[in-house]
C-alpha cells in the first residue's frame, strides 16, 4: 500500500505536504483548513489530504489521545509547532467509529474535486457529519437495537421530546410529564440529545438533571433558533410537503413540532441528505399502554441483569427467537411500548396462536432468515450510502416475499392478514436490481465490476475494448520480440510509467533505435515506443471510462430506487413483525406457554405459573417449581409473602409481574392457565442493595421509590414490594413496613393489587385487621437440624424467620449459630434488663461484672418516669407497631 499511495497522486500530496511545512502557517492549506474548520466549531475535523486523512492542532491531540495515533508536527505558527496526527484513507471507518463512541462528533472532510485536475490548491468540503446519533457505522450502529437520535425542549411545565432513528426512518414526537419524560428517556436510551443552548445556560437545576437524565448519551446543545415553534414547524411543512402538522398529530403541541423540526435540521445538515426516508413525526403518546417505570425495568431484568450487564439471561434474551435483526429490534420496542388495550393485544395472541398451527413459526423463519436487515438497508439506499452489497440483499429481501405470502394465506388471524396483504413483493424493483447488478458485487460502486454486461451498451463496448486490449498487447509483445529478436522482452505496467517494454541487461545492445528509455532498474531497463503510448492512451482511457461509468449506472439504480422507499419501508416494517411473532409462537410452542385471557377488571388469577428466565437457567437436574397466585381488589388485594431468605420470594414477585408484562405484550406466558386484568402500571420495588453502584444511601432510594408506588398506585396497577424497610433498624423498618401494608390497603378507589415479600414475620398479624390482606408463606421443611425449600407456597403465614438454618447452610461456625440460638431465645421471651439494656450480654465473669456495673450506674441514672411507664405497658399484647411508639414516648421521657 505504502507505495501505491505515493504513486497514486504524488503531485498533491508532495505539494501539500511542503506547503504546510511552511514555517508561516498561512500556507493556502492551512487557510483553507481554518476556513473549513470554522464552520464547524464543536467538531474533530478528518481533513484528507491525498490517501490519508491529517488532524492538525487541538484535533491532532485528541486523535492522538482518543485513536492512540503518532503525534508529529508540521511547519510553526508563531513561533509554536503544528501538531499533526493521520491515518490511511481505508481505515476511516474503524477511525470515526472510535471516535464517536468516545463521545466526539467528526467532520469528515474530503477532496472534492480530482486532485490531477486541479488547479492550485484542491477544494475540499465536508460531506458528512458523524455522530452518536447520526451514524450508519456498524461498529457503533448496533443491529440489535434501535439508534435514536433525540431532541428535548421544555414546554412549560412539561417537556417535549422527539426522537429518530435515522437508520431506520422511525421518527416521533410529543410532549410529556416529567415522570412520563424520565420513563420514556430510560426506555429509549438515546445515543445522542439535542438541547437548545439557553436550557443549559439559564437553568441551574435543569442543567443538572438534564445530564441525568440524557443518561449515557452523548449530549449535544444546539442555538436556541434550532428550536424556534414557527421556523421548526414552516421547515417540517416544507419538508413533507404537508399544508398543516394536523396529519401528524402536532398542530397543538407546538414544542413537540418544534423538537421535531431541530432533530430534522440537524440530522439532514450531519448526513448531507435529504432523508427522503425519514418518515412524518408521529406524535407519541403513552396514554393507554401499560407503564414501566425505569426502576421496574431494572428490577424486572428486561433487558439487563440488577448486574447491569446486557449479556446475562434477561427476559429480551429470553424471548429473541428472531431470525432477522429488523425483528430483534421490534421486540426490544414491544418491550417499552406496551400497549394496554385488549384489542391490539388479543390482535397479537391471534396472530401467535396461528402461527403455532402446523409448526407455521418454524416455517416462517425458514422463509424469513434471507431478508437480513432490510430495514437499514433502505436507510442506507434513501441517504446515499447503499452500495452494490446492499441493493443485492435489499432484492434478496423482496425475492423471498411472495413465497410467504403464499404460505401465509391459510393463516385466519386478522393481523397476519393484515400483515401480509401489506407487503408488495415490487417484482419492478427485484427484477430491476438483480439484471443491472451482478450476483455478488464488490464492497466499493467505484471500483467497477458491479454492472452486469448487457445493461449498457456503451459499457459493453469499453470493455471490449479492454478484453481485446489484453489480446493487442500479447500480440504487440511478440511482435515486438519477433522484430528486436529479443525473446525475454516483457511488455508491463506500473502506475508511474504506465505501460513499457522490459528488457534485461544481457540483452540491451540489441535494442532498437525507435525505443525511448523510461527507467533503468538493476537488471533492466524500461522503454516506451509511439505506438505502446498510443495504445495506452486509449486503453486506459476506457478503464477509467469503464469505471465512471459503472459507478454512473450505479447511481442511476439507486435513484430510480428512490420512490419505491416507501413501500419498501413498509415491506421491512411487516417482515420484522412477522419475524417476531414467529419467534414468539416458537417460543410457546416449545416451552408450552399458555395464551392468557385479557379481563377489563376481577381477579388475577395464575395457575402454575414460572418465571420465563430462571425457568430457563436452573442448572440441569433442577425443575422450576411452579406455583398458583390469585390477586383481587374485591377480596385478595394484597398478598403478604413471608419466608426466610432464599425460599423463593423474589422470584415468586417478579414471575407475576413478568407474566402480567408478556401478557400485555401479546406473549403467550409460563403458566397453566392465566386470567389477567388489564394493568396501566407495573410498580416494583425490589432488593436492599442494589442501587450501591450509584452511590445513593440505599435506604433513601428504598423510600423514595416506595414513594413513588405509594403516590402513583392506581386502582389498576400491579404492586410488588420485595423487602421493603429492610435497609434501617429492624423497629423502624418494621413499623414503616407495617405502615405502608396498612396504607396500601386503604388508598380510597386505588386498590392496586399487591404482593408484598417480607422476612418481617411480624406483618402476618395484619391479616386480622385488615380485610383484603392474605397471608401466604413458602415452604420449608425441616430435617432435625436441615431445611429443605421447596418453593411452593401456602396459605397463611410464617412464624418463624429461619435465619439461623439459613446461616448453618451457609456454613457459619457451630459456637456462632449456637450462641445465635441463646440470643433468639432470648428476645423472643422479651428478656430486657430493667435498665433496657437487653440482658444478651453473655454472663459476665465475676470481676468483669463488678466493673461493669459501676460503668452502668454512669450512665443508667433511673428515671422514675420512664421505670413507671415501662412497667405499666403490657408487652405481651402490644403490637410490634405499637412497641415502637412506646419506644419513641420513652426516648423522649429520656431527654
Ligand atoms: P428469596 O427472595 O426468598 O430470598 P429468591 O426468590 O431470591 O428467594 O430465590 C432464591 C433462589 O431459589 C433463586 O435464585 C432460584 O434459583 C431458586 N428458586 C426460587 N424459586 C424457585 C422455584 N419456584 N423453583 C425452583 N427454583 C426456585
Ligand atoms: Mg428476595
Amino acid at each position: 500500500m505504502g507505495v501505491t499511495v505515493t504513486d497514486h497522486e504524488p503531485a498533491t500530496r508532495s505539494d501539500e505536504r511542503a506547503a504546510s511545512r511552511a514555517t508561516d502557517a498561512s500556507t493556502p492549506m492551512l487557510r483553507q483548513y481554518r476556513e473549513i474548520k470554522q464552520r464547524h466549531p464543536g467538531h474533530v475535523l478528518f481533513y484528507r489530504m491525498g490517501d490519508f486523512y491529517e488532524m492538525f492542532f487541538e484535533d491532532a491531540r485528541i486523535a492522538h489521545e482518543v485513536l492512540g495515533l503518532a503525534l508529529t508536527s508540521r511547519g510553526q505558527q508563531g513561533g509554536e509547532d503544528v501538531p499533526l496526527a493521520g491515518f490511511p484513507h481505508h481505515a476511516l471507518e474503524p477511525h470515526l467509529a472510535r471516535m464517536v463512541r468516545a463521545g466526539y462528533r467528526v467532520a469528515v472532510c474530503e477532496q472534492v474535486e480530482d486532485p490531477r485536475k486541479a488547479k492550485g490548491l484542491v477544494r475540499r468540503d465536508v460531506v458528512e457529519v458523524v455522530t452518536a446519533g447520526t451514524n450508519f457505522s456498524e461498529a457503533v450502529v448496533s443491529a440489535a437495537r434501535n439508534n435514536y437520535l433525540a431532541a428535548l425542549a421544555e414546554a412549560g411545565p412539561a417537556w417535549a421530546l422527539a426522537w429518530a432513528d435515522v437508520t431506520t426512518g422511525e421518527f416521533r414526537s410529543g410532549q410529556f410529564s416529567p415522570r412520563d419524560l424520565r420513563l420514556l428517556l430510560a426506555s429509549l436510551e438515546p445515543a445522542e440529545l439535542l438541547v437548545p443552548a439557553g436550557l443549559t445556560r439559564d437553568r441551574e437545576g435543569r442543567g443538572r438533571e438534564l445530564a441525568e437524565l440524557a443518561g449515557g448519551a452523548v449530549l449535544t446543545r444546539l442555538e436556541d433558533w434550532f428550536f424556534d415553534d414557527a421556523a421548526a414547524a414552516r421547515d417540517l411543512r416544507e419538508h413533507y410537503g404537508a399544508a398543516s402538522l394536523k396529519g401528524f398529530g402536532l398542530e397543538e403541541l407546538p414544542r413537540a413540532a418544534a423538537c421535531a423540526g431541530a432533530l430534522l435540521a440537524y440530522a439532514r445538515d450531519n448526513l448531507r441528505s435529504p432523508l427522503a426516508h425519514l418518515g412524518p413525526p408521529r406524535r407519541h403518546e403513552l396514554g393507554g399502554s401499560l407503564l414501566l417505570d425505569p426502576a421496574t425495568r431494572r428490577n424486572l431484568e428486561l433487558t439487563r441483569s440488577l448486574a447491569g450487564d446486557e449479556d446475562g439471561p434477561t427476559l429480551l434474551s429470553v424471548l429473541d427467537q428472531a431470525v432477522t435483526p429488523m425483528g430483534r429490534r421490534l421486540l426490544r420496542a414491544w418491550l417499552w411500548s406496551v400497549p394496554g388495550r385488549r384489542e391490539e393485544i388479543e390482535a397479537r395472541q391471534g396472530a401467535v396462536a396461528a402461527l403455532m398451527e402446523e409448526r407455521r413459526g418454524e416455517r416462517l423463519q425458514e422463509r424469513l432468515r434471507p431478508v437480513g436487515d432490510l430495514e437499514r438497508l433502505v436507510g442506507r439506499l434513501a441517504t446515499g450510502r447503499a452500495n452494490g452489497r446492499d441493493l443485492r440483499a435489499l432484492a434478496g429481501g423482496l425475492a423471498v416475499v411472495p413465497a410467504l405470502c403464499e404460505m401465509l394465506a391459510g393463516a385466519a388471524a386478522p393481523r397476519l392478514a393484515e400483515l401480509t396483504t401489506g407487503l408488495d413483493p415490487l417484482p419492478d424493483v427485484l427484477s430491476r436490481v438483480t439484471q443491472t447488478l451482478v450476483d455478488s458485487p464488490p464492497l466499493s460502486v467505484t471500483q467497477g465490476r458491479l454492472i452486469r454486461d448487457g445493461v449498457s451498451a456503451e459499457l459493453d463496448e469499453l470493455r471490449e475494448i479492454l478484453a481485446h486490449g489484453k489480446d493487442w498487447l500479447r500480440d504487440y509483445e511478440l511482435r515486438e520480440r519477433e522484430a528486436s529478436g529479443i525473446g525475454s522482452l516483457k511488455v508491463r505496467y506500473n502506475r508511474v510509467f504506465g505501460y513499457h517494454l522490459e528488457i534485461s541487461r544481457s540483452n540491451l545492445d540489441r535494442v532498437p533505435e525507435r525505443y525511448q528509455r523510461r527507467q533503468t532498474l538493476a537488471n533492466a531497463e524500461r522503454y516506451v515506443t509511439e505506438e505502446l503510448r498510443a495504445y495506452e492512451e486509449k486503453a486506459l482511457h476506457a478503464e477509467e471510462r469503464v469505471l465512471e461509468l459503472e459507478e454512473r449506472l450505479f447511481r442511476e439504480l439507486a435513484e430510480w430506487l428512490g420512490p419505491h422507499v416507501p413501500a419498501l419501508q413498509r415491506n421491512a416494517r411487516h417482515l420484522a413483525e412477522l419475524d417476531l411473532i414467529a419467534g414468539l409462537s416458537v417460543l410457546a410452542r416449545r416451552r408450552s406457554w399458555c395464551r392468557p385471557v385479557l379481563v377489563d377488571e376481577g381477579e388475577l388469577h395464575l395457575r402454575q405459573a414460572r418465571h420465563p428466565v430462571i425457568e430457563q437457567v436452573l442448572p440441569a437436574g433442577e425443575r422450576f417449581v411452579p406455583n398458583d397466585v390469585t390477586l383481587s381488589g374485591a377480596r385478595e388485594q394484597i398478598l403478604l409473602l413471608t419466608g426466610p431468605n432464599m425460599a423463593g420470594k423474589s422470584t415468586y414477585l417478579r414471575t407475576v409481574g413478568l407474566v402480567t408484562l408478556l401478557a400485555h405484550m401479546g406473549c403467550f406466558v409460563p403458566a397453566e392457565q392465566a386470567t389477567i386484568p388489564l394493568r396501566d402500571q407495573i410498580f416494583t420495588r425490589v432488593g436492599a442493595n442494589d442501587n450501591l453502584a450509584r452511590g445513593e444511601s440505599t435506604f433513601l432510594v428504598e423510600m423514595q421509590e416506595t414513594a413513588f408506588i405509594l403516590n402513583h398506585a392506581t386502582d389498576r396497577s400491579l404492586v410488588l414490594l420485595d423487602e421493603v424497610g429492610r435497609g434501617t433498624s429492624t423497629f423502624d423498618g418494621l413499623s414503616l413496613a407495617w405502615a405502608i401494608t396498612e396504607h396500601l390497603h386503604d388508598m380510597p378507589g386505588r386498590r392496586a393489587l399487591t404482593l408484598f415479600a417480607t422476612h418481617y414475620h411480624e406483618l402476618v398479624d395484619l391479616e386480622h385487621s385488615l380485610t383484603r390482606l392474605r397471608n401466604a408463606n413458602i415452604e420449608v421443611r425441616q430435617f432435625g437440624e436441615r431445611i429443605v425449600f421447596t418453593r411452593r407456597i401456602l396459605p397463611g403465614g410464617c412464624s418463624h424467620s429461619y435465619g439461623i438454618d439459613v446461616a448453618r447452610m451457609a456454613g457459619i461456625p457451630r459456637e456462632v449459630l449456637a450462641r445465635a440460638q441463646e440470643v433468639l431465645a432470648q428476645l423472643e421471651s422479651h428478656e430486657y434488663a430493667a435498665d433496657l439494656t437487653p440482658t444478651l450480654q453473655r454472663k459476665p465473669a465475676a470481676a468483669e461484672q463488678v466493673a461493669r456495673t459501676t460503668q452502668l450506674a454512669l450512665f443508667a441514672a433511673p428515671d422514675q418516669d420512664l421505670r413507671e411507664r415501662l412497667r405499666g405497658a403490657d408487652l405481651e399484647r402490644m403490637t410490634p407497631l405499637e412497641a415502637m411508639r412506646l419506644l419513641i414516648e420513652l426516648r423522649g421521657l429520656l431527654d
